[in-house]
């Protein structure tokens, strides 16, 4: 029977067991516990797997077994509070959290349609320790880690509204979930265990199945955290780099200061690819900042071509933030220099700007009363 992993203080593990956070063979188990027949657990599980998380809407189980999912559960941990639908396809959701002292806390979720693919940004943090001084997010205090119910809610969330409510034909777009990245809220290594038990949850293949090429996990670059990942669960990895330069990037990845560009050099060096895959190294473009000649400069020099590439970043700006973005001619220069020199590089479209769901804008700042 799984517990929750996420617990950051005694007071959490009274908490209920999370039905997302649950594979076939723990309900199998529960069931046996319950004395129902074994075949309940499948039933249920098809429900979970399809975003049905509230026990009176799966049809097809007793109304002793409804009940008993609805008392010894919390087989919805996610309240979803407000969609946003921007005119590109791209869904923002906000949510809040049900469980116990973090109840009201907000976090957000993405959905990006692309013509054959279905990708969720999905959040692992509500708030951040980390400052990153150009990161909505990081304005933000850390509030809370999530669950892996929690962070498996998110996805399953979406899958039903998709469901519910598709995409209009006329976008052309994919209607369904196909791709999972952690760019969201929070750091996704700082919360180490609810990150791995989802990324399993994600994979299990009984459950959503999906395969570890289609999961991205971004750091800001927790270099012991990113050994294990490797170890454990090495799924595609996105480094925030933002510079290559150590004075720089201690600034503007504060992480930088513990865990330094030559550290970071060595482990990214030994994470496990696979035959024509890449880590992907983030750079968001600031105005005078880092996008000088000698930031492109340091940038070459640290890249291994052969290993990875650079997805140049347009800065999303939000009330307050203390940066310019580059502008697009200069951006596309940059990138240039950079194919220039043998380095793959691309510029990442930003897309849902106009409901601010774009990186780094994610910053869920209303909070439920009580
Ligand atoms: N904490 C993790 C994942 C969440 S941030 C990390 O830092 O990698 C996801 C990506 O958005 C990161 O590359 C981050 O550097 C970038 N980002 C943050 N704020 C941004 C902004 N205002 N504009 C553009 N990208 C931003
Ligand atoms: Fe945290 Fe990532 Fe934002 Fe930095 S960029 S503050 S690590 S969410």
């Amino acid at each position: 029977m799984p517990t929750n992993t996420a617990s950051t203080s005694p007071a959490d593990s009274s908490d209920k067991i999370q039905l997302p956070e649950m594979d076939l063979s723990d309900l199998q188990a529960l069931m046996l516990q319950w004395k129902q027949p074994k075949f309940r657990a499948k039933q249920v599980f098809d429900w979970r797997n399809k975003g049905v998380l509230n026990p009176d809407e799966m049809k097809n189980i007793s109304a002793d077994l409804r009940d008993k999912l609805n008392t010894e559960l919390l087989c919805d941990p996610l309240k979803l509070m407000r969609r946003e639908c921007s005119s590109d396809g791209t869904r923002k959701y906000v949510f809040a959290l049900k469980r116990g002292r973090f109840a009201g806390k907000m976090v957000e979720a993405v959905f990006i349609p692309e013509e054959k693919r279905g990708t969720v940004c999905i959040s692992s943090q509500v708030g951040c320790v980390l400052d990153c001084p150009f990161c909505h997010t990081g304005t933000q205090a850390f509030e809370a880690n999530l669950s892996a119910g929690e962070i498996v809610a998110q996805i399953l969330a979406i899958k039903a509204d998709l469901r519910s409510d598709p995409l209009s034909e006329a976008l052309e777009m994919f209607s369904d979930v196909t791709h999972i990245v952690y760019m969201g809220m929070g750091e996704p290594l700082a919360n180490e265990d609810s990150v791995h038990k989802s990324i399993a949850l994600f994979m299990h293949e009984d459950g959503l199945n999906i395969s570890r090429r289609r999961i991205t996990l971004s750091t800001s670059g927790l270099v012991p955290q990113i050994n294990r990942l490797g170890e454990v669960q090495p799924v595609n990895l996105a480094i925030s780099l933002h510079s290559a330069i150590d004075e720089q990037r201690d600034v503007l990845v504060p992480i930088n200061r513990k865990y330094p560009l030559a550290e970071l050099r060595d482990c990214l060096n030994r994470y496990p690819l696979r035959k024509q895959r890449h880590i992907t190294l983030e750079y968001v473009l600031l105005d005078a900042v880092n996008d000088r000649a000698e930031d492109l400069q340091a940038l070459i020099a640290f890249v291994n071509p052969e290993r990875e590439r650079v997805n140049l970043i347009q800065f999303n700006p939000y009330p307050g933030s203390p940066y310019q973005g580059t502008s697009k001619e200069n951006m596309r220069e940059f990138a240039q220099h950079l194919i220039s020199k043998g380095i793959r590089a691309t510029v990442r479209r930003s897309r849902g700007q106009d409901i601010m769901a774009a990186c780094g804008q994610l910053k869920a700042d209303t909070k439920l009363q009580g």
